[in-house]
């Protein structure tokens, strides 16, 4: 059976950015309904498990515009456009005083454990998933009942599957409600259903051989929709290769007590990350989403092992909000430990040589100031490499945790969908984790999530109203 109906606008998925969009509109006197695949009250999203941290590349989200652009070309080496970069960097901080308007709370700190602004309440300091009642949580909660007030609506258990064109323009979306067909029709429509990092044959097409060696370090509803709707009507894809991650005991793929949270970026950024051979195949001073990223392109992605000696152990690893050390071992995740670094490849069931070699290496162009002489070469510019010399040794096996794809529908400043010749599709528009182009490029530069959900939510609405709906 298929059943029509008309709204002013259809949003496709209810995380940040789609309820971002919605609301907008919502203020600015306009009727939204937000088709959510989700069947439960709480459905899960990744806003409802995010970690809550607004900032823009990692660096505090109330930072001037000018040093925000920066950032953001200088971390993708110039894949972000200009415009784009200028859009995050101007209205980020209107994020934050949009959410704060809205009710929300937030946390303030320029420490390590909390780099900025933080949803409140924040997720525990315990290991595992921790999301009810949590700032993402609250958010998604918030943001539906405003909607309601404003005259909006959140539809539960309804998919949508492609979208209605005429005469090259978007004028709906047709959505499976169980086995019922629903026609959504509307003056433009808001693609917000997330990345697609839990479709494992595009995840195969674009990031890994072996979609089924990662991790999900997701809520496992981004199943890439919305890309394949939009691509399907001739919009443009960019920047699939890559995501946000991190770098997760090998053990977090079975274990539930080992993600998302801890991760072991500031072991390996302190230490070094080997492959099954022993030997280096990653500059680890590029950060964890970076190794994430190679690590998933490998033969094997569960073939590594983070490498340390006791001062990291005793150091890096006790930092972060959820710290690796005492953690991984109390939960059950591995940590092989030796006396010297022969018995320590031992453990690991590699030939001693090469992983003693590799060490040697590596301590010694610490020692001349010679990192960049390695192959791969080692930056300093933003972790510190230190020398693994203090025994006892370990090795923690490891594995990508995939947590958003960084790339998706090409979008413009006014987060219009663009097609193959750079024109808008008119009617169309996408926000949040289903955009492409603000994030990745060759550097697999991380901006965040959030504030991407949050600016691209407000400039589709935004656009919508002027263009769609003048007075
Ligand atoms: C553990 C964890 C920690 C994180 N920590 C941070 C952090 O500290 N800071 C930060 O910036 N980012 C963080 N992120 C990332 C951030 O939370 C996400 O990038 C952001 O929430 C994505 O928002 P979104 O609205 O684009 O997508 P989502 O929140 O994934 O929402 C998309 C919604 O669309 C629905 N949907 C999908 N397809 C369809 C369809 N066809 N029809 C209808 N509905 C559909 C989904 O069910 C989902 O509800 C974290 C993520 C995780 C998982």
């Amino acid at each position: 059976m298929t059943e029509e109906q008309s709204y002013d606008v259809v949003v496709v998925g209810g995380g940040i950015a789609g309820l971002v969009a919605a609301n907008r509109l919502g203020q600015l006197g306009r009727r939204a309904v937000v088709l959510e695949q989700g069947s439960e009250e709480l459905y899960p999203c990744n806003t409802r498990y995010t970690g809550g941290t607004l900032h823009v590349c990692m660096r505090n989200v109330m930072s001037d515009e000018s040093s925000h652009r920066q950032a953001i070309i200088d971390a993708t080496a110039g894949f972000v456009t200009d415009n784009l970069a200028s859009l995050i960097a101007r209205e980020c901080q209107r994020v934050v005083r949009w959410l704060q308007d809205e009710g929300l709370g937030f946390i303030k700190s320029d420490g390590e454990l909390h780099h900025g602004w933080v949803l409140a309440p924040p997720v525990t300091t315990q290991p595992g998933l921790d999301w009810k009642g949590r700032g993402g949580d609250v958010l998604l909660r918030t943001l539906e009942s405003h909607l309601v007030k404003r005259g909006g609506v959140l539809v539960r258990n309804t998919r949508g599957r492609s979208l209605i064109m005429e005469q090259h323009e978007c004028r709906g979306v047709v959505a499976q409600q169980g086995e019922r067909e629903a026609r959504c029709r509307a003056r433009a429509v808001v693609l917000a259903g997330g990345g697609f990092q839990a479709n494992a044959a595009l995840v195969k097409q674009y990031i890994s051989e072996r979609p089924e060696r990662l991790k999900q370090r997701s809520a496992g509803t981004g199943r890439g929709d919305c890309l394949q709707m939009a691509s399907a009507v001739g919009a443009r894809i960019v920047g699939t290769h890559c995501f946000y991650g991190h770098l997760l005991s090998r053990d977090a793929m079975t274990n539930d007590k080992l993600w998302p949270h801890p991760y072991m970026d500031n072991l390996a950024t302190a230490g070094i990350v080997v492959g099954p051979t022993g030997e280096r195949f990653v500059d680890e001073g590029r950060g964890g989403v970076y190794m994430a990223n190679i690590i998933a392109k490998l033969p094997d992605p569960l073939s590594t092992a983070v490498i340390f000696d006791q001062a990291i152990w005793d150091g890096p690893g006790r930092t972060r909000i959820v710290p690796i050390n005492p953690f991984l071992p109390r939960v059950g995740g591995t940590l092989l430990v030796a006396e010297d670094l022969s018995a320590l490849a031992g453990k690991l069931g590699m030939e001693s040589g090469r992983l003693v070699e590799t060490v040697s290496s590596y301590n010694t162009a610490i020692a001349a100031g010679a990192l960049s002489t390695l192959n791969p070469p080692r930056r300093t510019s933003h972790y510190q490499a230190r020398p693994i010399t203090t025994a006892p040794f370990y090795a923690a096996p490891a594995c990508a945790g995939i947590t958003d794809t960084m790339g998706g529908i090409a979008i413009n400043e006014y987060a219009q969908a663009l097609s193959e010749d750079g024109s808008a599709i008119r009617g169309l528009y996408v926000a949040g984790a289903a955009t492409g182009g603000l994030e990745g490029g060759p550097e697999i530069g991380y901006v965040g999530g959030l504030v991407k959900g949050g600016v691209t939510g407000l400039a589709a609405a935004e656009h919508i109203a002027r263009h769609f709906f003048p007075n």
